[in-house]
């Protein structure tokens, strides 16, 4: 199969520096699209996975699943797009489209296995996809999202990702008037999960175990915020909340969670932690609790959340930074020293 040859950024080991390396792209099918790739924010799913913490990583990893560009290219087939239109590509760049999930628009959880923008067999060119941290992406039209041109294009990008995880269970858990949401965790997912929430309308609360966090979640939209170490604070909450949305990255206890639902309530888990959690039988069956858990958002409600997104004006709060600080990024990211997305400025790449 025809390639191109563009400038990335990946590593070539777990836990080794990120730096400039070139990968090929394959030549444009007919239902293909190709953008110039404009900004990539970093999600710490890439952090978790560059550092192998789940296995199965592969090498050379070329991270980025949060792109935005500008529209270069299109296959003879494609209808969706015209050169120079606004693009992004989010988790998902293929599904088999046939099985049950998919037809429910629920490629995440496609019967064949998804692949992902990065990380994912490729099935055009061998070994795995390349994500955005690269000049450009190569796609399939049919997984490419229209980013509304009301939005700022930079901090639009972790909505690709960020955006849709706390979108898709916020509005399948029915998150709304009346409704008391607490938000665990205010990283990229949980800045953005507060924003959310607040616009469907829901009382949101915030447990945070970052005291400088507590006063910026209220500016952030929230209700209230406290910090999760207090205890004194925590058992006010006790069986008021109907919803609590799980964003965070390492091990913790959730039973603490669990015991400030009310009957039916959720706790829903969209954090990654790479261990197990330890859930005591009390916790769900006193009040009926539920735990589960859910995985980014189909294509389709990927679009319908950037269009929900950009109606009520939500973007992320960003640091832009030059693809050449990414190490730094990451060594920041690790330490939840981010308010509260990196994004990368793409045309840093060039330099
Ligand atoms: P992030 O920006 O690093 O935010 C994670 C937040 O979790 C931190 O800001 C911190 O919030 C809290 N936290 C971290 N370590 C903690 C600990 N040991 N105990 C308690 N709280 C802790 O990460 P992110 O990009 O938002 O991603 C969050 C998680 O979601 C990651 O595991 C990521 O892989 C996963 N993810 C899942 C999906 C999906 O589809 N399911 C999609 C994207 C990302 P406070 O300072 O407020 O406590
Ligand atoms: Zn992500």
């Amino acid at each position: 199969m025809e390639t191109n040859i563009v400038k990335a950024y990946g590593t070539e080991a777990a836990n080794k520096p990120l730096h400039g390396m070139n990968i090929k792209r394959r030549e444009l099918l007919p239902h293909d699209i190709e953008m110039e790739v404009l900004y990539c924010g970093i999600c710490h799913s890439d952090l978790h996975q560059i550092k192998n913490e789940f296995g199965g990583a592969t090498f050379p990893f070329v991270p980025g699943h949060e792109i935005v560009g500008k529209v270069t290219r299109v296959g003879t087939h494609v209808k969706k797009f015209k050169t120079g239109d606004l693009a992004g590509v989010g988790c998902i760049v293929d599904s088999c489209g046939k099985c049950e999930s998919c037809k429910d628009d629920l490629e995440q959880f496609c019967d064949e296995g998804v692949t992902f923008s990065f990380n994912s067999a490729d099935k055009h060119l061998g070994g795995v996809t390349y994500g955005g941290f690269s000049e450009t992406y190569v796609c399939n039209e049919n997984y490419v999202l229209h980013v509304p041109d009301s939005l700022d294009l930079a901090s639009a990008a972790p909505l690709l990702c960020a955006g849709i995880t706390v979108y898709s269970p916020l509005k399948h858990w029915q998150a709304g008037s009346g409704k008391m949401v607490g938000i665990l965790g205010i990283g990229g997912l949980g800045h953005v999960a507060i924003k959310m929430a607040k616009a469907m309308g829901a009382h949101v609360v915030v447990f945070t175990t970052s005291a400088s966090k507590v006063e910026d979640a209220k500016r952030l939209g929230a209700d209230e915020a406290i910090l999760s170490t207090d205890a004194e604070q925590m058992k006010k909450y006790t069986r008021k909340m109907h919803l609590i949305l799980d964003t965070v990255s390492a091990k913790h206890d959730v039973n603490t969670y669990l015991n400030l639902l009310k009957h039916d309530g959720s706790v829903v888990l969209v954090g990654l932690p790479p261990e197990p959690l330890e859930i005591g039988a009390f916790s769900v069956v006193s009040g009926r609790h539920s735990f589960s858990g859910s995985n980014i958002g189909g294509i389709a409600e990927t679009q319908e959340m950037l269009d929900f997104y950009a109606k009520h004006n939500i973007t992320a709060d960003i640091e832009l930074i030059n693809v050449q600080q990414v190490n730094e990024a990451f060594n920041r990211l690790q330490k939840g020293d981010v308010k509260y997305r990196f994004v990368i400025d793409m045309a840093s790449l060039k330099k």
